[in-house]
C-alpha cells in the first residue's frame, strides 16, 4: 500500500509508491519498444488492461474494440481507490494512507498518432472524457484534488509510446496547487478581481508573449517561464472549473489545444513535453474551516500548463528551486507564433 509522507523541513508531501517494488537495477532499464501486437492500448488487446472505467464507444460491448477513447485504472497505481483516508503523526513527520485514483486515458486506438496528430473531433472526445472523469471523481468525498496530465515522449516520462494521458486524484491539495489556489484567493480578497483575468488582460494588451489568440482562448508564454518554450492556455472569459465547460466550449478548446501542440511539435521537432490541467478542486466541506471555498468561483481560473522537456533538471535547480532558462519567453513566443500550422 502506498503512503503519503510529509517532510516538515522541506514542507512537501511525497508519495512512496511501493506497488512496483523497484530494486536498484530496475532504474537502469532501456526503453522497451512495444510492438503493435503486444501494446495493451491497441485495438484487440483490451483484455490485457484492467477493466475499463469509461469509454466513448459508438456501439458494442465494454472492454471490446470499437472505442474512440478508453479510460482504465493504471496497472501500477501510485494510489489505490479502496480504503479509508487515515492520517497520523509519526515523530515530527505526518503520514497518510495512499488513497486516491490513478487512471489512464487512452486518447486513440491508433498506436502511431500523438495527441497533436488527432483530428479536431478526436481531441474533443479526449476533452469530453477529461470532463466526465472529473465530474465522476468529485462525488468521492475522500478525494480533495484531481489532476489530469500528459507525458509525451520518453524524456517527459512516458513509458508507453501509445498516446495517453493520466488522471491522479489525491486525498489532499498538492503543494503546487495549494500555492496557486492560495495566491488567487488572497489576490481576490485584496482586489476583488481574479489574478488570472488580470494577467490575461495585461498579456493581451502587451502582446509580446501571446502565441495565438482565439475568440475564447489564448496561448501565451509566461513572463517568468522557468524553462524554454513553456506555455499556458487560458480561457479568456473567467471560469474556475474546467468540468463546467459545455460541449461548444470543449470543441473550441480542442482547436486551441491542437494548435498549441502542433506549434510545439513543429518548432521543437516533436520534443517531449508534459502538460497539466489545473482546475478548481471539488468544494467539499472542510471540518473546522467553514467558508473555505467561499470565493473559489470568483478567484480561481482553470488553465493548462505545458513544459517541453528541452533542458535537464540539474544540481542547481534541484538544490535551489531556482531555474535558469536559456530562451526568453518573448523569443519563444515569436518562434511559436511564426510556426506554420496546416
Ligand atoms: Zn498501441
Ligand atoms: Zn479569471
Ligand atoms: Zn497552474
Amino acid at each position: 500500500m502506498s503512503e503519503l509522507r510529509w517532510d516538515p523541513l522541506k514542507q512537501h508531501w511525497v508519495i512512496i509508491a511501493t506497488e512496483r517494488g523497484r530494486r536498484p537495477r530496475d532504474f537502469h532499464t532501456e526503453e522497451e519498444t512495444v510492438s503493435m501486437t503486444s501494446c495493451p492500448f491497441c485495438y484487440g488487446n483490451e483484455d490485457k488492461t484492467p477493466v475499463e472505467i469509461f469509454a466513448i464507444r459508438p456501439s458494442g460491448m465494454p472492454n471490446a474494440a470499437n472505442w474512440r477513447v478508453r479510460v482504465i485504472p493504471n496497472k501500477y497505481p501510485a494510489l489505490r481507490v479502496e480504503g479509508e483516508v487515515k492520517s497520523r503523526g509519526y515523530g515530527l513527520y505526518d503520514v497518510m494512507s495512499g488513497i486516491g485514483a490513478h487512471e489512464v486515458i487512452i486518447e486513440t486506438p491508433d498506436h502511431d498518432r500523438s495527441l497533436a496528430d488527432l483530428s479536431h473531433a478526436e481531441i474533443t472526445d479526449v476533452l469530453t472524457t477529461y470532463r466526465a472523469r472529473y465530474l465522476d471523481l468529485r462525488k468521492d468525498f475522500r478525494l480533495r484534488y484531481m489532476v489530469i496530465f500528459k507525458n509525451h515522449g520518453q524524456r517527459a516520462g512516458a513509458s508507453l509510446q501509445h498516446s495517453h494521458s493520466q488522471l491522479i486524484a489525491v486525498p489532499l491539495i498538492p503543494p503546487v496547487a495549494s500555492t496557486e489556489l492560495g495566491v488567487a484567493k488572497d489576490y481576490f480578497k485584496a482586489k476583488e478581481r481574479c489574478i488570472f483575468c488580470d494577467l490575461i488582460d495585461f498579456e493581451l494588451n502587451v502582446g509580446e508573449r501571446v502565441v495565438k489568440e482565439f475568440a475564447n482562448f489564448v496561448t501565451l508564454t509566461p513572463y517568468a517561464s522557468s524553462s524554454p518554450f513553456e506555455l499556458r492556455l487560458y480561457p479568456k472569459r473567467h471560469n474556475h472549473d474546467f468540468a463546467l465547460m459545455n460541449d461548444a466550449q470543449l470543441s473550441e478548446l480542442a482547436v486551441a489545444l491542437k494548435d498549441m501542440l502542433m506549434r510545439v511539435k513543429n518548432v521543437l521537432r516533436d520534443a517531449a513535453y508534459n502538460f497539466i490541467l489545473h482546475t478548481a478542486p471539488p468544494m467539499h466541506h472542510r471540518p473546522g474551516k467553514p467558508g473555505y471555498w467561499s470565493s473559489l468561483e470568483h478567484d480561481y481560473h482553470w488553465h493548462i500548463e505545458l513544459v517541453p522537456r528541452l533542458t535537464q533538471f540539474a544540481g542547481f535547480e534541484w538544490g535551489t528551486g531556482f531555474f535558469i532558462n536559456p530562451t526568453s519567453p518573448e523569443d519563444a513566443a515569436g518562434f511559436l507564433r511564426e510556426a506554420e500550422i496546416p
